[in-house]
């Protein structure tokens, strides 16, 4: 699923001259290959807008291959919520689901096959010894006493880790490549560990699981891949994952890296997501403050939004932060097309009408979106009592503020104008509880015959008809731009934001939104984007999450990045 013409970058660049040469026979297949061991957050719709994007262009194909390696720390749910998540995103694996657990028994096959050809030795050494052999990035590793093992015994002593005589750690199957070698992934890497973990597909079947450095390359060459595209820190697994093929002898798909996204005020590392979930600081992997997917599904965005802004980030070869303004920004630009208008208010503080006649009401037209006349009006309910935002009234304003006060008139959005005759408080608090106004009925409809225009327009709802709701309005997730640059010594989690969630409980909202669907996504006016939660509303009782805001930021950032060049 593509919305517009593909960029041109480094990538395509490498898969137009490999077609040019004729490799692979013209066929171009990618994958995705997660690992379910938590949600999918923006960093992977990246991979997943690239890998799906490329065999949409190519007329190739993409798997959906799960990356299953490791027993302990995967789950169904895992499984069932990233299928959800590609799937929610518009992309299509069609019959490609795959999963590396399948090819365990290849994979051990394959392992067989190097020892068989010297290139793989049972080692004793344990884990912690393993890493002290390795050397250092100026000096040599030092060699396994195992690593001198002849064929016939290290096939003998594989099987048996197989079998279970081996206690977890007690032996490794490794690679004999080069102790010396500077890249320290080349210096005799594990292949297999001797592991009784309970594996959520295949059991109890296996008491050895290969590493991932062993499974990766090998699952992408059964599956007839011929790009396999990673982020930048596989760069120098590279060499190890073409040394595993060229010795099997088997496909060799080209590895190209590209750098992760790295979003601005949060963070897209599935073990650090996983423990903001775990230790509560949000409410699961959905909470609409995550970067998950479905966190962001759930908050309104659309997937539009997310593939057009992995669209805009575009491949490159080098890290950097992107500012979530980018993404909010193009959301906005959608929504404001597609979103019905409806009058909410957060914080209410009520008017009165002096002049309006008591006890009775009339029903207004109010555009539901501007931008899209087709869709026509919708009739608000209108009468003496009516409730306006806290924010819009200052008794004693200072001079640049336009909204109500005493004596200034303000329009109504779509109703009349009216103006502040005063004001009523509580005789304990001093708290204004009502505000006293006259409204203009020559201006029904927001016009004045005599073209007068008050500088503002106010958003309101009739008290008596409104409905009351939940709202609740989001912040960043972290205050720093950057939540992994810490001071000295400092938790990442201290730069969590404690603000990021707020909750209105008193909210009142025109009535026509007491019919609205769960997930539908709306324009409250002057507030934002706003989406009735799939999760907390109920028949007649929406609660509604803020989406985004009606602040563009984006301009304000590229002018500001614009002026530091
Ligand atoms: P994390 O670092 O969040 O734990 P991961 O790389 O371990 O992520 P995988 O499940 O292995 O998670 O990722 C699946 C695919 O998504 C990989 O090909 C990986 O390169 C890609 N990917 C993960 N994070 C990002 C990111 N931030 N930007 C772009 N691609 C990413
Ligand atoms: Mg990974």
């Amino acid at each position: 699923m593509t919305d517009t013409k593909p960029k041109d970058n480094f990538v395509r660049e490498i898969i137009d001259g490999d077609l040019a040469v004729g490799k692979n026979q013209g066929r171009v297949h990618t994958r995705f290959p997660p690992e379910p061991n938590g949600y999918l957050h923006i960093g992977h719709a990246k991979s997943i807008c690239l890998n799906f994007g490329l065999a949409a262009d190519y007329k190739g194909k993409c798997n959906l291959r799960f990356d299953d390696t490791n027993p302990e720390t995967e789950e169904p749910d895992y499984v069932r919520s990233i299928k959800e998540d590609v799937r929610w995103l518009g992309f299509d694996w069609e019959d490609r689901e795959f999963y590396a657990s399948d090819y365990f028994g290849r994979l051990y096959d394959y392992a067989v096959d190097l020892i068989r050809k010297g290139d793989a030795y049972v080692c004793d050494l344990t884990a912690e010894q393993v890493t002290e052999y390795r050397g250092t990035l100026t000096g040599p590793g030092k060699e396994s006493p195992g690593r001198g093992r002849g064929v016939e015994e290290n096939l003998d002593l594989f099987a048996r880790m197989r079998a279970g005589e081996f206690p977890d750690g007690a032996k490794t199957l490794r690679a004999r490549i080069d102790m010396a070698d500077p890249n320290l992934l080349m210096r005799d890497p594990v292949l297999y560990r001797v592991r009784r973990a309970h594996h959520y597909r295949t059991g109890d079947a296996w008491c050895i699981y290969p590493t991932y450095d062993w499974a990766h390359g090998q699952s992408d060459s059964i599956e007839g891949v011929t790009h396999s595209i990673c982020t930048l820190e596989f760069e120098v697994h590279r060499p190890l994952y073409d040394w595993f093929l060229v010795r099997l002898g088997i496909h060799r798909p080209r590895q190209i890296e590209f750098a992760r996204l790295s979003l601005s005020h949060t963070v897209l590392s599935k073990r650090k997501l996983l423990t903001l979930v775990k230790e509560g600081f949000v409410d699961g992997w959905d909470d609409p403050r995550m970067p998950t997917i479905s966190a962001f599904r759930r908050r309104g965005y659309t997937p539009a939004s997310i593939r057009r802004f992995c669209d805009e980030i575009g491949v490159a070869k080098a890290n950097s932060i992107v500012d979530e303004a980018l993404l909010e920004h193009g959301l906005r630009e959608e929504l404001n097309k597609t979103a019905p208008r409806a009058m909410a208010v957060l914080r209410p503080l009520k008017v009165v009408l002096t002049n309006y006649p008591e006890g009775s009401a009339e029903e207004l037209d109010c555009v539901n979106n501007p931008e899209d006349p087709g869709r026509g009006t919708r009739k608000v309910p209108f009468s003496r009592v009516l409730y306006i935002e806290r924010d819009d009234f200052m008794e004693d304003p200072p001079k640049k503020f336009f909204r109500l006060s005493p004596g200034k008139e303000v329009r109504l959005r779509y109703a009349y104008f009216m103006t502040c005759t005063g004001v009523v408080k509580d005789p304990a608090t001093g708290e204004i509880v009502e505000v006293h106004c006259t409204y203009d009925p020559a201006t029904r409809g927001g016009d004045a015959p005599d073209g007068r225009s008050p500088k503002a327009t106010l958003h309101w709802v009739s008290a008596g008809h409104a409905i009351p709701a939940e709202v609740r309005l989001y912040d960043t997730l972290f205050t720093k731009r950057d939540p992994n640059e810490l001071e000295e010594g400092a938790d990442w989690k201290s730069n969590l934001n404690p603000k990021s969630l707020e909750t209105i409980a008193g909210a009142r909202l025109e009535p026509s939104l007491a019919a609205a669907e769960p997930g539908s996504r709306w324009q409250f006016e002057r507030l934002g984007y706003f989406c009735a939660d799939i999760g907390l509303s109920r028949p007649g009782a929406p609660v509604f999450l803020r989406t985004v805001t009606l602040r563009d930021t984006w301009a304000r950032i590229q002018k500001s990045g614009r002026e530091n060049e």
